[in-house]
């Protein structure tokens, strides 16, 4: 018998060309496939006809299959000499759980191999044209997730003082929380910000506004989870190069004024 493997997937943020071709090649190949709820269906359109596709999927605080009965499931597959491919929405070591999937499988003696995907986040920059990084105005970025397990709490206040542009995953329905604390932070009311709902799927859609009006605006937009939010300078830069035909941006995002520059 051949020996099986796992495959854990990126399956980027759901336009199917934002595939690597690695997540092609496995996903053609796997005899099973067990995708998070994030998955876009046209991604899953490229598993085999015949393969066994098993939605084990987490959506927000949803209900969700069991941790462990995904690992013991790609473990049992695999041992049948089956290619596994564990497809998760956008990148699978960025908010995805991913080194938990792959310790599980090292520790039974699976092989196991990871292929990258294009995470949430970036898309969600790149959709807008907005740049994270940009001479003179940002050195870098914070991903951050606006959800924590039980007690935890993110220090806020601390990452509005490194001046650099967050990248918020899983934060809508704290929206509100966050913006006052990013404000209490230091943060200026009227920092450019942004929401990209459903990055790159045809479902795309956003808002650039600013930190103190972001909540309501993602609302009046109807933008919902799954969404990404971006909250700094750079957000003042999306869908500025659209002239021309330029693709870089949505053409569907509303644009609220801005003051000229935060105080
Ligand atoms: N591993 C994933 C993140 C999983 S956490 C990645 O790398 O993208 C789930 C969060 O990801 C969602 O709450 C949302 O904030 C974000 N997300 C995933 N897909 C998205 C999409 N197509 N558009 C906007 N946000 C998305």
């Amino acid at each position: 018998m051949k020996a099986g493997k796992v495959f854990l997937v990126g399956a980027g943020p759901g336009d199917p060309e934002l595939l690597t071709l690695k997540a092609l090649k496995a996903l053609k190949q796997a005899d099973v496939v067990l995708h998070d709820e994030l998955v876009s269906e046209e991604v899953l359109a490229y598993a085999r006809p015949d393969a066994r596709v098993i939605a084990v999927g987490k959506r927000g605080r949803g209900r969700s299959t069991p941790q462990g009965f995904i690992e013991r499931l790609m473990i049992a597959e695999a041992r049948r000499g089956h290619v596994v491919v564990r497809l998760k929405g956008g990148d699978p070591f960025v908010f995805g759980r991913g080194l938990e999937e792959c310790a599980a499988l090292a520790k039974a003696g699976v092989a196991f191999e990871v292929a990258s995907g294009i995470t949430s986040g970036l898309a969600a920059a790149a959709a807008l044209g907005i740049p994270l990084t940009h001479r003179g105005l940002s050195h870098g970025a914070i991903l951050v997730t606006g959800q924590r397990r039980g007690d935890e709490e993110t220090d806020w206040e601390a990452l509005a003082r490194t001046g650099l542009p967050l990248v918020i995953y899983m934060g809508v329905s704290r929206c509100a929380d966050i913006q006052r604390q990013l404000i209490a932070g230091g943060m200026a009311p009227g920092t450019p910000a942004a929401a990209v709902g459903d990055a790159t799927r045809a479902t795309q859609r956003s808002v650039v506004t600013r930190l103190d009006r972001l909540e309501q605006a993602m609302a009046e937009a109807r933008i919902a989870s799954p969404a990404i939010l971006i909250v700094g300078e750079v957000a003042r830069l999306a869908t500025s190069l659209r002239a021309n035909g330029n693709s870089a941006g949505d053409r569907a995002t509303r644009r609220q004024p801005l003051r000229r520059r935060p105080r």
